[in-house]
């Protein structure tokens, strides 16, 4: 094994027997870890949430250069293994990227009197429902106003998955799944210390 395929195979969390040999006879590769280890941590974080970013494919590139110099016009074999390595890790990320896709995703219809659009997009996990809300056009909450999600089950449980105070793009997470709590609403609550549902609902699913 060379030092671009362990580095490579690295990157993707893709090790074994052959890559553990190699890094325990290798002060090159040992020398790097810590910095493939940042890039890895940075791979995972970009890979959960977002498409990589032009500075991490750089900050890839950049780093499997140095393994061997700049690369030199001659050095063909090199230019072949570096594209193969980052293929690697792009593949990896690319797999991520897909299972991304939301499990679910359903249009949020405003109440009457209520000029809003809006939709949310689902992804069921073990720890719970994380949800991803795209509003347009609805009101800003007031100065003591808020907007609070809520989950409700068909027995009329409800629970809460977080508050907002205006349209855009909205992160929120339920400790409850959607199959059990399939209704999604949002009302507009006064900031008054009670923790219960009092205001007018602005969006509903609908039960
Ligand atoms: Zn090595």
């Amino acid at each position: 094994m060379t030092c671009d395929d362990f580095q490579a195979h690295y990157l993707a969390r893709d090790g074994g027997a052959d890559s553990d040999a190699h890094l325990a006879g290798c002060n090159w590769c040992r020398s790097r870890i810590e910095e493939l280890d940042a890039i890895r941590l940075q791979l995972d974080a970009t890979a959960m949430w977002e498409a990589p970013s032009d500075e991490l494919e750089e900050a890839i590139v950049a780093s499997l250069r140095r393994t061997r110099g700049p690369i030199a016009p001659t050095n063909r074999a090199w230019t072949a293994t570096a594209v193969a390595a980052l293929l690697v890790v792009v593949a990896g990320a690319f797999v991520l990227i897909q299972s991304r896709q939301p499990d679910w995703d359903i249009a949020l219809p405003a109440s009457p009197g209520i000029g809003a659009t809006a939709s949310v997009a689902g992804w069921n996990t073990p720890a719970g429902t994380r949800m991803e809300f795209s509003i347009n056009g609805l009101e800003p909450a007031g100065e003591n106003e808020y907007y609070e999600i809520w989950l409700t089950a068909d027995d009329g449980r409800h629970v809460s998955a977080g508050t907002f105070t205006g349209p855009g793009r909205i992160e929120s997470f339920a400790g409850v799944s959607r199959r059990d709590f399939p209704r999604i609403w949002v009302t507009l609550e006064p900031n008054d210390g009670d923790e219960g549902i009092g205001g007018p609902t602005v969006l509903d699913t609908g039960s």
